[in-house]
């Protein structure tokens, strides 16, 4: 029915449900707290009239503050709709049809396959260890064209240090992406590297620690070749990604340190109330790194516990797959939600 091939055969990425009024949301990694004032100041006080006009190509007032923000030079920053794109063009940017492929853990951020047979780039997947850390030895033995790294992973919630990332980084002589979504929650960016490696390229996005997922902007950082192969890809496809409300609402939150960083304490704090009220239930929780924790349910697996929290309106995320059927993933929330996820596990597990 006028579908191609692709459009036939491709397997889409699911996002997690994006459900109205009377859930408890602990299911899509967003942040509890709402975005930084001066971000919903510039919000409230944009200019309609203005909407006329095109907006800035390349984000150029929103690139200042992010390069501000994060220690670099704007020629190093690019900017997308959503981190998902900047990811996403990668592959098109940096791999070849008939090249050694992408690789990257399994487990790990699902849309990276997804991506991968969209723009029919060959993967060459890593398992993660035992304790479902990364396995970044076996990775670096991997013939492969260049690597996709979430730091903090997901779903797993574990960080890997700087220090072992830029040894990574130094050993390989391919390209690394970093997709650092949740390292705000971690502290161990390596934004600042991308200025001493050719090979690196950070990942970062307004969606989590700038409690902006719903105005999809998201960034790379690297050094000017890599930044000019993403706006290629770019303008292959779409020159105006990042709207003109979103270039100024995203220079206001990076631009507001102070309270950006605050959300991230409270949010880190409570993280490690909820792992440590979760362990003191016998459960056992991954040491996270994140805006998250990654749960196990052994007893009765991860579909019952995620049914059943649904039926009491409070979303979690589950996957169907091998080595997460055991598992739920929580999105950490305010001190009260926390509370009603507890609750209703009590009753659920009692
Ligand atoms: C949430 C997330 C993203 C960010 O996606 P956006 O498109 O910026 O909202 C990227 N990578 C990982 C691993 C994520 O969990």
């Amino acid at each position: 029915m006028f579908l191609s091939r692709l459009a036939e055969s491709v397997e889409p990425y699911t996002a997690g449900e994006q459900i109205g009024e009377g859930y408890v949301k602990l299911n899509t990694n967003e942040n509890p707290y709402p975005p930084s004032p001066r971000a919903a100041k510039t919000l409230r006080e944009s200019d309609a009239s203005r909407l006329r006009l095109y907006p800035q190509p390349n984000a150029d007032g929103l690139r200042r503050a992010i390069a501000q923000a994060e220690g670099v030079d704007e020629e190093n920053v690019f900017c997308a709709n959503g981190s998902d794109e900047a990811l996403a063009l990668c592959f098109p940017a940096f791999f070849d049809e008939d090249g050694k492929g992408a690789c990257f853990a399994d487990v790990t951020y699902s849309f990276y396959p997804v991506f991968a047979s969209f723009f029919r780039i060959p993967t060459v997947v890593v398992p993660v260890k035992e304790d479902y850390s990364i396995d970044l030895a076996a990775m670096a033995k991997a013939d492969c064209g260049g690597y996709f790294i979430a730091n903090p992973n997901a779903p797993t919630s574990l960080g890997i240090g700087r220090a072992q990332i830029e040894a990574f980084v130094a050993s390989v002589d391919k390209l690394v992406i970093l997709d650092e979504a949740y390292m705000d929650f971690f502290g161990e960016s390596c934004a600042a590297l991308t200025k001493r490696y050719a090979n690196l390229l950070v990942v970062k996005t307004f969606s989590k620690s700038y409690s902006l997922a719903g105005m999809r902007c998201g960034y790379a950082i690297g050094q000017s070749g890599l930044i000019e192969g993403l706006r290629r890809m770019r303008d292959c496809f779409n020159s105006y990604p990042v709207d003109a409300v979103c270039q100024a609402v995203c220079a206001a939150a990076v631009s507001d340190r102070s309270y950006h960083d605050e959300t991230v304490r409270l949010v880190v704090s409570e993280r490690e109330r909820l792992k440590t009220a979760l362990r003191s239930r016998g459960l056992w929780v991954a040491d996270s790194a994140s805006n998250f924790l990654f749960v196990r349910f052994s007893e009765t697996g991860g579909k019952y516990i995620y049914e059943s929290l649904k039926a009491k309106k409070i979303l979690v995320r589950f996957w169907d797959k091998p080595k997460l059927s055991e598992f739920c993933r929580i999105t950490v929330g305010t001190p009260s939600q926390n509370e009603a996820l507890l609750e209703a596990l009590d009753t659920i597990l009692r």
